[in-house]
């Protein structure tokens, strides 16, 4: 199995990086804020389309490092 890229939208700041670097893996989506009613988080809905290195290049420009692989 090949590896897919995890948002962890407890960090998420919702900058929209990922979903520009990236646009075919990664998408914004409404989520329940804690306490701030709703926030715009990254959430993987298409964790195998595109290639390794340009999700790699995703994670690695996220300002707080919450993308991550899982096996
Ligand atoms: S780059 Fe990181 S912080 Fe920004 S929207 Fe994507 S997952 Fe969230």
């Amino acid at each position: 199995m090949p590896r897919t890229p995890v948002v962890d939208q407890d960090i998420c700041i919702g900058c929209e990086v990922c979903t520009h670097i990236c646009p075919e893996v990664f998408r914004m989506e409404d989520v329940e804020g804690g306490g701030h009613g709703h926030d715009h988080k990254s959430t993987v809905y298409d964790p195998f389309g595109a290639p390794e290195d340009k999700i790699e290049e995703a994670m690695d420009n996220c300002p707080v490092a919450c993308i991550y692989w899982k096996d």
